[in-house]
């Protein structure tokens, strides 16, 4: 019998904490898992299931629009703000009832409370006052939207933690940030008939992609409607005398909308943890050091997830739990495999990429070659619609290894997850030839890409 109430004490109630906690339990392990909000984490309650869902709803317009060219005739269509939030409450509330579940019948003690550590053993559970004790501790708090409290009038905007419950749906909304949450949002506001304008600091919304996607989803956007204003930032933010907010912007603009949407980033939530009592060393974004397994500087406490300074993806935090699991309670020392992410950006269209841009290629490897299709996806030849696919592998001369590769376009988020096996197993653009095209899809256009479109020569384009 050891000494402590726990093997394992988890802090938060998230993706990551709740896979390492049911996973311990299910190995016999005496764990509790504390949660101050509700089971699911950033993920299930107010992140990518209610976005998707929200992205789903935001599309119908445009379905309706295109059934005329495939002979429907759609009769007049509205939509209900307040039905959509309750639908989505209701799966939400379904998806966090499994949660609960999985906990329960791995034997993980529920705990609905907030929970600060008071030293290196023992965490004090805030609703009851009462401490406990673990011989291991996890911190799985996450992150949150940064309130960018430097910008006069902050106060009065909203984060997308209320942009999924707002009372009503506003008539015109201003997006800061050119992230993957503003960009989203802006999407999704936009195909509800909001009147949406983004506004970016950069050149180019979401930095760090590829060139050629950010340009595509750039004019895509627009032609959609939403206006994006690069190269400025809002200066301030007030209440507008006839109600509604105005915003001032750097460059000088005045723009009167009536919600203000921050979307410039999300912080670890490490605030009031008693992190210091307990010796645990963080970032000066407040982000828990860690090492390769997941050990923060005391040796038998542990973090994982958007409270590290690692990389802020729901499946990266459940990986790392995992390996969290393995190391500690397997005796199988694992480290989290953070190369070659897979990832989408669910815009209208949507990214999907894994791997390198072709900006980041050319700085690795003397020579690439560049494969880019662009092309009008079948269904928009009946639909009328004016839009178009861009798809992109980049392929590193020397090995032949494709070592990037870029969807826009319907459905490039799936694509992206078979493309990240593909790139995960070292496959050569020469294995993606010999792979017979499935026909008729638009994905076809990646194996049948036989020609490079360019080469790039130490920076130089050949
Ligand atoms: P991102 O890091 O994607 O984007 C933050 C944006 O805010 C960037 O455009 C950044 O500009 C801008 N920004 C940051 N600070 C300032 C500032 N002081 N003034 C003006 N602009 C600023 O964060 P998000 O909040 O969009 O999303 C958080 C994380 O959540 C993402 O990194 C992603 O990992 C995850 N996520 C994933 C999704 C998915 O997988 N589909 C969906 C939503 C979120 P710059 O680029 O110039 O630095």
């Amino acid at each position: 019998m050891t000494a402590f109430d726990y093997d394992l004490f988890v802090i938060g109630g998230g993706s990551g904490g709740v896979r390492a906690g049911r996973l311990a339990a299910s190995l016999g392990k005496r764990v509790a898992i504390a949660e101050e909000y509700r089971f699911g984490g950033t993920c299930v309650i107010r992140g990518c299931v209610p976005k998707k869902l929200f992205v789903y709803a935001s599309q119908f317009p445009e379905h309706f629009e295109d059934a005329a060219g495939f002979g429907w005739q759609v009769g007049e269509t509205s939509f209900d703000w307040t039905k959509l939030v309750a639908a989505k409450d209701r799966e939400i509330a379904r998806l966090e009832g499994l949660y609960r579940r999985g906990l329960e019948n791995a034997g993980a003690e529920i705990l609905e409370t907030r929970a600060e550590l008071v030293d290196a053993h023992t965490v004090r559970l805030v609703k009851t006052g009462q401490t406990v004790t673990a011989e291991r501790i996890l911190i799985a708090t996450g992150g949150a939207p940064n309130p960018h409290a430097a910008l006069p009038g902050h106060e009065l905007c909203i984060s997308s933690n209320e942009a999924f419950d707002l009372p009503e749906l506003p008539r015109s909304i201003l997006i800061a940030g050119g992230g993957y949450i503003a960009v989203e949002f802006a999407n999704i506001f936009n195909g509800l008939g909001v009147d949406t304008t983004l506004i970016y600091r950069g050149k180019e919304i979401l930095s760090r992609f590829d060139e050629d996607m950010r340009r595509g989803l750039h004019k895509a956007m627009e032609e959609k409607g939403i206006r994006i204003i690069c190269t400025d930032v809002i200066e301030d933010v007030s209440k507008a005398p006839a109600g509604g907010l105005v915003a001032r912007t750097l460059a000088g603009q005045t723009l009167a909308v009536d919600t203000v949407m921050l979307a410039l980033g999300r912080d670890p939530n490490t605030q009031g943890l008693g992190l210091e009592a307990a010796g645990v060393e963080v970032t000066e974004r407040g982000a828990i050091v860690v090492d390769e397994y997941s050990r923060s500087s005391v040796a038998h406490i542990f973090a994982l997830g958007d409270v590290t300074d690692r990389v802020q993806l729901t499946p990266v935090a459940i990986h790392e739990a995992m390996c969290f699991i393995e190391t500690e309670f397997r005796n199988n020392p694992t480290t989290p495999d953070l190369d070659l992410i897979a990832t989408a950006v669910f815009s209208q269209p949507e990214i999907g990429t894994v791997g390198l841009s072709e900006e980041a290629a050319c700085k690795r490897y003397p020579e690439i070659e560049v494969y880019r299709a662009e092309f009008r996806p079948m269904k928009a030849t009946l639909s009328g619609r004016a839009e178009k696919m861009i798809m992109k592998l980049i392929v590193d001369s020397a090995s032949r290894k494709v070592v990037g590769a870029h969807v826009l376009g319907h459905d490039a988020g799936e694509m992206a997850q078979l493309l990240g096996i593909s790139l995960k197993a070292g496959c050569t653009k020469e294995d993606f030839d010999r792979t017979m095209a499935v026909h008729p899809t638009a994905a076809e256009e990646l194996v049948t890409m036989y020609q490079p479109t360019y080469r790039v020569r130490n920076g130089e384009r050949v």
